[in-house]
């Protein structure tokens, strides 16, 4: 046995595991291993943002904990890290910070800028990760914006195409026209804002009447198709199929009925235009009315929009409403508060545009990613619902092109005479369309030698999508089925909507198979005062600093013990400070078994004359395994976190290890016998405790266990030790109902020597406990040598009588006097 330094220095234990486990290789995922089960974990490729946040920080300790409970138990565990370069954020940045737009400058340069942007943000978080100590596979890194991962991508696409899954159309999609491209719906977040309502007559067509109609967005009056009213609407009803002249274009339209129009909201007349919401869509695509469109893809008026042309969406606005306001049609105008959808990439006003663009039928999978995702085990399970209801609210199918550059581009060429769309065969990829032809030489249609390349990309949650089946080795290992499906997919409960659904419906298309057999849902980092985490609400916390100041061991235990498992976790300094303090427990803890074991060899198979006390926290710790085991096993890790600080502080150092001191540090008066079970007991009960909490705070078990146990376990890491199997038979129920009343007894008296404010080595020359029965007289003989050794008792006498003196907390019929 080593010793082991009396003082816990975390930054160079933690830098030094950090270190030897990368070269002792124990992260390693063995492919060719067929002896030990396979468990593979879906780590999400994050965006490199630059910043390992503690977010991240929550996320990353999940995975590494079930990482390393995962290969305690005994699994070949792939732990794979990814990264997805690709996005929207990232073009945005690399514009603001070389002050251009992405059309300024040739493609390449773009794309070199956002490459390096990327690797310079890839490092900074992979710094996090390192620190963190997450015990990544880093033989499997790989990065979304590499050739061979396009490569993926695209087979991905031409497999759906040739399957029917993917279809071009001209459909009315999200468009940011900051960004000049199409969004998903997951994409698009939502903002309250104050709006303004601006009531608007109409007049009716050869009439001296007009209907009032109130709108938030009156610039969108040039593109109105219809009004519609509702059929029960008595006010109104009159009124349909009528002629109604459009204000400031002077277009006419007819009035139509629809009973989706709530005559209670605004006047009970509605303007349709093209477009100026979703439910604009529904009713042109229902009522089959002509489409103006209006805006162009950068957000101006184009030329359906007359004297308006050119302006900006909010510059129309000012305008049309001048302009209504001088024609005398303007009623009045009311101040409204209104959700808008803003791009989530920029924060703009996200528009409707109708434009040619590459879709995924993803709507027809809805009923299958129900039956999949109850199949699937959640934790917790309630957030199964979350992709249901998300699943079944889409309107719209998954639209998968953008108009971007930074991005895997889509492998597809049309025939420039007859159109003919080509379709990249499995082999040509990764390719290019615009900088390569496809490799045949005429059209297969006309034979025309001149093809036209693709320039819209991929969403980039195309790449993002298949990680199952890519970490798992396809399409590259014949044997990727093996480790597919993967074990877990942990995800947070903000991306569900996105990450989970996706990679749902793509490995639904593709393999016919679920991508997952669990998710485990994290929650958000709030602030301390309970918002989350922003830095714009001066709540932020950055992880450098925590990581700094308290070291990986203490800030993984924030992030397990933070909360449930799938709860929004607040960060608080003082619960990492706490973890911190802990560990400084377990610390001095160790260096006392470490001094008081010189003189013990481990021994597994000799017999001990092991007391009461010792067999009580034999069976203790045994009940512990149990309950950190299911709790590991149902991904509770804020429940095994605590049971096991409980179990430690309280029972193990307050209790235990007090009570036997007397017998390890005077063997002369209990006997060599009783000390050694004594250190026997000390030495296993702590080995226990290392290995439950290893996955939580694997650096300082690591130190401990490599001073004290790894000459004796045969392990070369606590890290590849075998987790304990609970065993029913070495739980002593007997013995844990007369161990507490013992230690009951030593806390009382301790606790009166305390209140006189005696030192609580100060002897006792006689203890009178009253028992109260025979029964208990007996238990309270039994642990004679420790009361007597620990609480300094010179003379002990245990009476069956009842009798009076100090009450024992939880036992009103045992009393004592203590004589000093
Ligand atoms: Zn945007
Ligand atoms: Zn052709």
């Amino acid at each position: 046995m080593q010793p082991l330094p009396k003082k816990y220095n975390f930054a160079e234990i933690e830098r030094k595991w950090q270190q030897k486990w990368e070269e002792m290789g124990i992260y390693h995922f063995d492919w060719n291993d067929t002896r030990r089960p396979a468990f593979s974990i879906d780590t999400p490729p994050p965006y490199p943002s630059g910043e390992f946040h503690m977010g991240n920080v929550l996320n990353w300790a999940y995975f590494d904990i079930v990482a390393r409970y995962r290969r305690m138990r005994g699994f070949n565990v792939l732990f794979p890290q990814g990264w997805d370069c690709h996005g929207l954020s990232i073009e945005v940045q690399v514009e603001k910070e070389h002050k251009i737009r992405k059309r300024d400058v040739p493609p390449d340069q773009f794309r070199k800028w956002c490459e390096q942007l990327v690797e310079k943000y890839i490092a900074l978080m992979k710094e996090g990760i390192l620190k963190l100590g997450c015990s990544v596979d880093w033989t499997t890194e790989y990065r979304t914006m590499n050739p061979d991962y396009w490569k993926r991508t695209q087979l991905s696409f031409i497999l759906l195409h040739k399957k029917g899954y993917m279809y071009q159309g001209t459909h009315p999609v999200n468009w940011c026209p900051r960004c000049e491209t199409a969004i998903a719906d997951a994409e698009v977040d939502y903002e309250r804002r104050e709006g303004t309502l601006q009531y608007i007559r109409f007049p009716l067509e050869g009439s001296s009447e007009h209907l009032l109609i109130a709108t938030s967005r009156p610039e969108f009056i040039p593109a109105c198709v219809a009004v519609e009213v509702n059929p029960e609407d008595a006010r109104f009803n009159k009124y349909i199929g009528k002629k109604i002249v459009v204000p400031v274009v002077n277009r006419v339209v007819t009035v139509i009925a629809d009973e989706a129009v709530d005559p209670s909201f605004g006047t009970g007349v509605v303007m349709i235009c093209t477009y100026g919401d979703k439910e604009d869509v529904k009713t042109v695509i229902k009522h089959k009315l002509p489409v103006v469109r209006l805006l162009t893809e950068n957000g101006r008026i184009n030329e359906n929009g007359g004297k308006y042309a050119g302006l900006t969406i909010n510059q129309a606005r000012k305008a049309i409403v001048q302009d209504l306001a001088a024609d005398g049609l303007l009623e009045k105008t009311e101040k409204l508060p209104q959700e808008v959808g803003v791009c989530d990439r920029c924060k703009s006003h996200v528009e409707i545009l109708e434009v040619k663009q590459w879709f995924m039928k993803t709507r027809v999978l809805t009923d299958a990613v129900e039956k999949t995702a109850n199949e699937v085990l959640w934790y917790p399970d309630y957030m199964k619902t979350r992709l249901i209801d998300w699943a079944r609210s889409l309107d719209w199918d998954w639209v998968v092109s953008r108009q971007r550059v930074f991005a895997t581009p889509i492998p597809v060429w049309y025939c420039k005479n007859c159109g003919e769309l080509i379709l990249a065969e499995e082999e040509w990829v990764p390719i290019d369309p615009k900088l390569e032809n496809p490799c045949i030489d005429t059209c297969p249609k006309c034979g025309s030698r001149e093809f036209i390349p693709e320039r819209d990309v991929f969403d980039t949650w195309m790449d993002s999508s298949i990680t199952c089946a890519v970490h798992a080795g396809w399409p590259d290992r014949s044997d990727w089925k093996r480790f597919f499906p993967a074990d877990v997919h942990p995800s947070g409960i903000d991306i569900i909507r996105t990450w989970a659904y996706y990679l749902m419906v793509r490995h639904l298309a593709l393999f016919g198979e679920t991508p997952y057999k669990s998710c485990l849902i994290n929650g958000m980092v709030l602030g301390s005062d309970g918002r989350k985490m922003s830095k714009s609400l001066k709540n932020y916390v950055a992880s450098p600093e925590v990581l700094g100041k308290y070291g990986s061991d203490a800030t993984r235990q924030w992030a397990a013990g933070g909360g449930a498992t799938g709860s929004d976790i607040p960060f608080r300094w003082p619960d990492v400070e706490y973890g911190r303090r802990f560990l400084v427990k377990l610390w001095n803890v160790s260096a006392f078994a470490n001094k008081l074991l010189k003189d013990y060899t481990p021994n597994e198979t000799a017999e001990f004359a092991l007391q009461l006390l010792d067999k009580w926290v034999l069976s203790k710790v045994e009940k512990l395994t149990q309950k950190v085991t299911e709790a590991m096993e149902n991904c509770q890790f804020n429940i095994a976190v605590e049971e096991i600080r409980n179990f430690t502080w309280h029972t193990l150092c307050d209790c235990y290890v007090e009570a036997v001191k007397d017998r390890l540090y005077r063997p002369e008066t209990h006997g060599e016998a009783k000390k050694t079970a004594a250190q026997h007991t000390l030495y296993e009960v702590l080995y226990r405790v290392l290995q439950l909490l290893s996955p939580i705070t694997p650096h300082l078990t690591e130190e401990i266990y490599q001073a004290m146990y790894a000459d004796y376990k045969g392990c070369k890491s606590l890290q590849l030790s075998p987790w304990p199997e609970f065993e029913q038979a070495l739980v002593d129920e007997e013995a844990e109902r007369r161990g507490d009343l013992i230690i009951a007894v030593i806390a009382e008296v301790r606790r009166e020597k305390a209140e006189k404010r005696l030192p609580l080595n100060t002897r006792v020359k006689k203890l009178t406990v009253y028992a109260g029965d025979r029964e208990t007289a007996e238990m309270i003989r039994e642990g004679e040598g420790d009361i007597t050794g620990t609480c300094k008792v010179v003379s002990l006498e245990v009476l069956a009588e009842k009798g009076s003196g100090r009450e024992i907390a939880q036992y009103p019929e045992v009393h004592f006097v203590a004589e000093y």
